[in-house]
């Protein structure tokens, strides 16, 4: 003999309508198309219809439940087979979401039976005369039997059966199998949300360039969707690795901070999102600016079991914030140094000075007559003056000296490593650069000059205010002796 195979479609078709056989594999066949084959919501109205052949019903249905509150009830319609078009209710106004009082006793019974997940028999004539019988005799039902669908743990809805032809008490049997068509719709209740959120979720990995990840504390195992662990996408499943392996794919100097951050975050009262910046290496070798987000999972004792979140990359954000950096640091007009990092750059030009021994000097340098440009083509020509001049000096200095813009045309320049004698050269070499270099501007040929005041730190200038002053005042001594030229603390003048 040989094996016997088949599918489940058609099994359990010749079993006589109305026998637990029958319900039995309505229910198999019911499973198999929901889950591997319509889902939500056509296989559930397939379910109802072989759940309605099988049991020989006049009805089958599920209200879903919307919102129950102490009063209220709000309810609506949503599956329905019929055996015949008199039987059908689906579509009538007063079946469509609709709102109920919960204030009569028994109704309000039968919603706490059913918020517990019990089942339920009506036999229309056995029941006490009253609300329910007269509510069950006016839409000529002659018997019910409903079960609650539980998603959850909470109350979803109600799948029912109305017998209107029949005065039928369900068995125990039947009962049970019907609870497992309930849990056939809740599984399909269940994976419709999942792939919904799935949907949402890829739509916002999508819009933000992220990953998901997740640490598990007791394995110390990691993992993460791999869209922004690759330099260029690569459809693979989520990645693992061990921590270990992680904290080697972030830049060096964040690893550090990243934990100290995730400890601090695990001591304090973990309310808030966990939130980190750093520098990720691609599978390429590239880095990469990312945020890392996420919150703990905690144990029912609230021991954090799992830190998890979403990894976003923030390249744009960190080229904005640098770029706002660089602003506020930048002279606009001539891309130097602006006064503010000078007085910062010049703080730490005297610290490292203290602690190494070394020496550096400070040039002031400020445009002689420039005003006379200005006044002669216009402030535009004064602007390209300014830039022009900066141009000069940035072709004569060296990679660490620091030029920056003072204010108006004044500027300074800082030495490192730099004695008196070798800064007195640089500024006449700078002088002599500026001197013979005309500025052009449209037809015009204007030749600037500049007056330089030096000051060294050779001279036992320990603050930015006394290097500053002794600065100024050389540069006021070069402009009093005819500009052109460049003066020191001790007087002395060169050309
Ligand atoms: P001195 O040789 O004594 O330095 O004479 P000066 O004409 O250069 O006099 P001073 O340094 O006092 O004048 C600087 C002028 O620079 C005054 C101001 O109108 C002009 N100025 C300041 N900032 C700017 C700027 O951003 N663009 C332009 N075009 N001119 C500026
Ligand atoms: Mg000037």
């Amino acid at each position: 003999m040989g094996i016997n195979t088949g599918n489940f479609k058609n099994l359990g078709n010749s079993y006589e309508e109305g026998s637990n056989a029958a319900l039995l594999s309505a229910i198999a066949r019911s499973a198999e198309e929901l889950t591997s084959g319509k889902g939500w919501p056509d296989g559930v109205n397939d379910l109802l219809a072989a759940l309605g052949r099988a049991t020989g019903v006049s009805r089958v249905w599920i209200f879903q439940t919307i919102a129950v509150t102490d009063t209220h009830i709000t309810q609506n319609y949503t599956f329905e087979w019929a055996a015949a078009p008199r039987y059908k209710q689906l579509g009538m106004p007063m079946f469509s979401m609709f709102t109920n009082k919960i204030e009569r006793p028994e109704y309000r019974e039968t919603i706490q039976s059913r918020l517990r997940g019990e089942w339920q028999k009506i036999v229309t004539n056995q029941l006490q005369p009253g609300w329910l019988r007269d509510s069950q005799e006016i839409q000529k039902i002659k018997s019910m039997l409903t079960i609650p669908v539980m998603v959850e743990n909470q109350w979803w809805g109600t799948l029912g059966f109305d017998d209107c032809e029949r005065a039928y008490d369900w068995s125990d049997v039947e009962i049970a199998l019907l609870k497992t068509a309930g849990y056939l719709i809740s599984n399909a209740v269940l994976r419709d949300r999942l792939s919904a959120k799935r949907r949402q979720f890829s739509i916002l990995k999508q819009l933000t360039d992220s990953s998901v990840w997740e640490f598990d504390f007791k394995t110390g195992q990691i993992w993460c969707s791999p869209e922004l662990l690759h330099s260029v996408p690569v459809p693979t499943e989520n990645i693992r690795f061990s921590l270990h392996q992680a904290l080697h794919m972030i830049h060096p100097e964040d690893r550090r901070p990243l934990l100290f951050s995730v400890r601090k975050y695990l001591e304090g009262n973990r309310q808030k999102v966990f939130r980190f910046d750093m520098r990720l290496f691609t599978d390429c070798g590239d880095l990469r600016w990312v945020e890392l987000i996420g919150n703990t999972r905690s144990n029912e004792d609230g021991k954090p079991e799992q830190l998890a979140g979403i990894l976003i990359d923030i390249r744009k954000r960190k080229r904005e914030e640098e770029r706002l950096r660089e602003e506020a640091v930048t002279d606009p007009l001539t891309g130097v140094t602006n006064r503010r990092l000078f007085e910062h750059r010049l703080q730490e030009f005297i610290d490292y000075s203290i602690n190494e021994g070394t020496i550096f000097t400070l040039l002031f340098f400020d445009i002689d007559h420039f005003k006379k440009l200005n006044d002669s083509y216009g402030h535009q020509a004064g602007d390209q003056g300014l830039r022009h001049i900066v141009g000069i000096c940035e072709s004569q200095l060296r990679r660490n000296d620091l030029l920056a813009r003072i204010g108006g045309d004044e500027f300074a320049l800082l030495l490192p490593a730099t004695n008196q004698d070798t800064a007195v050269t640089i500024g006449k070499r700078l002088i002599r650069a500026v001197e013979s270099t005309p500025f052009k501007f449209e037809a015009n040929t204007h030749h600037m000059t500049i007056s330089i005041g030096l000051a060294c730190n050779e001279d036992r200038l320990t603050t930015p205010a006394q290097l500053i002053e002794i600065a100024d005042a050389a540069l006021y001594e070069a402009k009093q002796n005819g500009r052109n030229r460049l003066a020191t603390l001790t007087g002395c003048i060169i050309r």
